[in-house]
């Protein structure tokens, strides 16, 4: 199959089967995300996906683990899904799981029942863009849902056995807001309980609305430094969480990862974000900002570029790349 777009999962999932079920994300709205933003969205054919199952098949291949892509599987309609989780069975009758992207409000616009067939037909981990644990950003971000919309959600999957992963952003809420944001954030993964979070820190890109806000001074970015304290007070939060969590953060423009289980491994946790935080306070501030398309992304020279120079901003929308995954192992 030739893959269409960026290849982009959560770190769980870099062992599995990826199997592309759809080209992009059917929403394509989030302010901060350009993952699929040049694709034309569509639904790829029963006949497409069944090729590649088969192609994977005469490989010897017999995954345990399938991951639908992309950007929002789990908002296909049920049935659809139903159909595409049979002819996996009928291939990999092996297969443990299949796990995927998912909204809040494709979740929503399930019944219980619905959701359901879909445990019982395989499906496993959600990873669900939570982002922040405040309202305001929610909709200045138009992330389409609201908090008490992710609660009910994450309530209705796991009342049917599935299991959440939320992905997070430090640095989504702007300067000056991180702290608050943390609170707020871990709050809200107290209460909600994800087996695994990934935070992929704020990766601004010239290509997204969000760029704009910052050229009109609508929001004001937040240096990697502040990130970084972010994620440190997200962590102390979580010491006290009830049950166990996989966290794993990237900030990849400084090529800086903090990874570890809470609540018992927060103490080296926080001893690796501390000495980040010492490192960093003794630089000039950093701004993640580039352009470019994956894997050729260029860091800009203190946004300089992508700030003053128009001709860095895409113009070459319809245009399909491929690259290699985002986050690292
Ligand atoms: S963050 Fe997720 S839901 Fe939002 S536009 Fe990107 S892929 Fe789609």
């Amino acid at each position: 199959m030739n893959y269409e777009g960026q290849i982009c999962r959560a770190p769980m999932e870099r062992a599995s089967f990826m199997l592309p079920v759809m080209v992009g994300c059917s929403y394509n709205g989030c302010k901060f995300c350009n993952l699929f933003r040049h694709l034309k969205y569509r639904v790829l054919s029963m006949e497409v996906i069944e090729n590649e199952l088969k192609r994977v098949k005469e490989c010897n291949g017999s995954p345990k683990k399938i991951f639908l892509g992309d950007g929002n599987a789990f908002d296909l309609p049920t049935d659809h899904l139903l159909s595409i989780l049979k002819m996996i069975r009928d291939y990999f009758p092996k297969c443990e799981m299949v796990n995927m992207d998912a909204t809040v409000t494709g979740i929503l616009k399930k019944t219980d029942e619905e959701l359901k067939a879909l445990y019982d037909c395989g499906v496993r981990h959600l990873y669900l863009g939570i982002e922040t644990g405040l309202n305001d950003v929610l909709v200045f971000m138009n992330k389409d849902h609201n908090l008490s919309q992710a609660y009910e959600a994450i309530e209705r999957i796991q009342n049917v056995g599935m299991i959440y992963d939320a992905h997070i952003m430090t640095g989504v809420a702007g300067k000056g807001r991180s702290m608050e944001n943390a609170e707020a954030l871990a709050a809200f993964l107290k209460k909600t309980r994800p087996a695994h979070v990934v935070n992929f820190s704020m990766f601004m890109h010239n290509e997204v609305p969000l760029y704009k806000e910052v050229a009109k001074g609508t929001f004001v970015q937040a240096d990697e430094l502040e990130c970084i304290k972010e994620e440190r007070r997200i962590v102390e939060l979580l010491a006290d969480s009830e049950t166990p969590i996989v966290y794993d953060g990237f900030h990849d423009f400084i090529e800086f990862r903090v990874r570890g289980t809470v609540p018992k491994d927060c103490g080296k946790m926080i001893k690796k974000l501390d000495e980040a935080i010492a490192h960093y306070e003794e630089e000039e501030p950093i701004y993640s900002r580039v352009y470019g398309q994956c894997p050729n992304l260029q860091r800009c020279d203190n946004g300089a570029d992508v700030w003053e120079n128009p001709t860095y901003i895409c113009n070459d929308l319809d245009k399909s790349f491929k690259c290699d995954t985002i986050s690292k192992d």
